[in-house]
């Protein structure tokens, strides 16, 4: 589709969707304590750079065959611009280095535990908090504690190991964001929003007592990076009173999802990302955390409650899988650089940088008519294999395909997110979402506007022989997680 058509059609869809509730005003960048003519650059200066080895054609070739066409698999040394993910791979301040320093490593007690602890009290709200060595771990803990089997978890969209440790545990997730997320073209601020209805429907089928929680994310990832509003998420939070179920929020990008809240919701345009963050948890019973994100570190995260029944369970738990619960898998240093990353997070002109680069990055490749995921999200910009590569089935795995075509291309790195992320289900049979993505995630303070410059290029260039790209087939499928060890074939 030529650009203005792409650009009408997002622009009058927008339209529709903005125009049905008239809080959620989707405005142009707007900090009131912002000069507006200023762009994002970066509030920090660079001290250390990390030397990359550039790559050429043929080299790129083999190891994309080697890796069995899964970037996964790609070795890092072989990738120019390592866009896979944004989870562990941001650059540390100056601050943080100098916390891992004072890092006490004492097996029990660790200062650092207490010094990471008060900043999830601080800046959180969150009353008790266990260290874990990262997300999936709070989540394995939390899930066991929590389910059933036989119980339903309403969520605002799955996530990868979120679903799979709620699965483990006997029991089974259940989709209730609005219908828009799963539309790439669909202009909506706040996709990651709640749709009531779905979620009333779950009740009167299942009965309240079978729902132990709603899992709410903040800036739902597999959305592409979408937030949900302060509206939705009080509403949610009063309808949870009456029916006396949790909300247990996956706070990974929380400050990204306070980000837009103070962009595109009137009522915060002159609140702080803190004090945004701070009212999005007050709405929340309990959260699981990857520090590796938000919280600008290579590795961590935590449980946080305020039930002092499930912290105590926790508590017990946590000694089995990651270690004492002032320590959880972490080195006394990670949990410093935790406390520290947590604050940094929560800087407004950090946030306005972190989610310039990725609008940034989305307009470039917009100018070059690539279909990507509207409005752009916080984490990276989600381009829709489906559109790009419209001749492709998705048994064929056009997601999978483009991110082996764009690493051939010019050494950056991708990952899937479609088909194969999906997975099976507890029948053996695939999940067809129907978003079919390749997602471009941005670690934060990491790369240059040049580098985005490149990215967009290369996108260009393989947008220019997308004809011409074959599907693939899986021939080895690992039986959890499938997607970070499958490997392909060309077709
Ligand atoms: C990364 C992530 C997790 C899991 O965290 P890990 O630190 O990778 O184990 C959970 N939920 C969301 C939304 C994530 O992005």
């Amino acid at each position: 589709m030529p650009l203005f058509l792409f650009n009408f059609v997002a622009c009058i869809l927008s339209f529709c969707n903005i125009t049905e509730d008239p809080k959620l005003l989707y405005l142009p960048i707007n900090h009131s304590n912002m000069n507006h003519k200023r762009s994002w650059a970066e509030p920090y200066k660079i001290k250390m750079v990390e030397l990359l080895k550039m790559t050429n054609l043929k080299d790129r070739i083999k190891a994309i065959k080697e890796a069995g066409f899964n970037t996964f698999l790609l070795k890092s040394e072989d990738v120019y611009i390592d866009l896979l993910t944004d989870s562990g791979t941001n650059a540390m301040s100056d601050q943080q280095w100098s916390a891992f320093m004072v890092g006490d490593e004492a097996y029990a007690g660790s200062k650092s535990f207490y010094h990471m602890e008060k900043a999830v009290q601080k800046y959180y709200g969150y009353k008790h908090m266990i260290p874990t060595h990262q997300g999936r771990g709070a989540e394995n803990i939390l899930s066991k504690i929590l389910i059933k089997p036989g119980d339903i978890i309403p969520g605002n969209m799955y996530f990868t190991t979120t679903r799979l440790h709620q699965e483990l545990s006997g029991g089974t997730f259940a989709d209730i964001i609005i219908d828009e997320a799963h539309d790439p073209l669909s202009n909506h601020p706040f996709k990651g929003n709640v749709d009531f209805q779905k979620l009333e429907d779950l009740i009167k089928k299942y009965g309240s007592d079978k729902i132990p929680y709603i899992s709410i994310a903040t800036n739902v990832n597999m959305a592409g990076g979408q937030p949900i509003s302060m509206a939705n998420l009080r509403e949610l939070r009063t309808f949870t009173r009456i029916h006396g179920i949790r909300i247990i929020h996956d706070m990974t990008r929380v400050a990204e999802n306070a980000y837009f809240i103070q962009q595109r919701e009137a009522e915060f345009h002159s609140r702080s990302i803190a004090e945004i963050v701070k009212e999005i948890c007050s709405y929340t019973d309990g959260a699981t955390m990857s520090a590796k994100k938000d919280a600008l570190v290579n590795i961590g995260g935590f449980i946080a409650t305020n039930e002092w029944d499930v912290y105590e369970e926790a508590r017990n738990l946590v000694v089995v899988y990651e270690g004492l619960h002032t320590y959880g898998g972490l080195a006394g240093r990670d949990m410093e650089a935790i406390a520290v990353g947590i604050r940094e997070s929560l800087d407004d002109n950090h946030q306005h940088a972190r989610v310039g680069q990725v609008e940034y990055l989305g307009n470039k490749m917009l100018e070059f008519g690539i279909p990507i995921v509207l409005p752009v999200g916080g984490h990276g910009i989600f381009v829709d294999a489906k559109a790009f590569l419209p001749h492709l089935t998705q048994d064929q795995f056009p997601a999978q395909a483009l991110a082996a075509e764009v690493y051939i291309d010019s050494g950056v790195r991708t990952m899937e997110r479609g088909v194969v992320s999906a997975g099976r289900k507890a029948d053996g049979t695939n999940y067809y979402p129907k978003l079919e993505l390749v997602r471009f995630t941005i670690p934060r303070r990491v790369y240059t506007q040049a580098h985005m410059d490149v990215i967009a290029e290369s996108v260009a260039n393989v947008y220019d022989r997308r004809k011409k790209i074959r599907g693939m087939k899986m021939v080895y499928e690992p039986k959890y997680l499938r997607f970070f060890q499958a490997r392909f074939t060309k077709l």
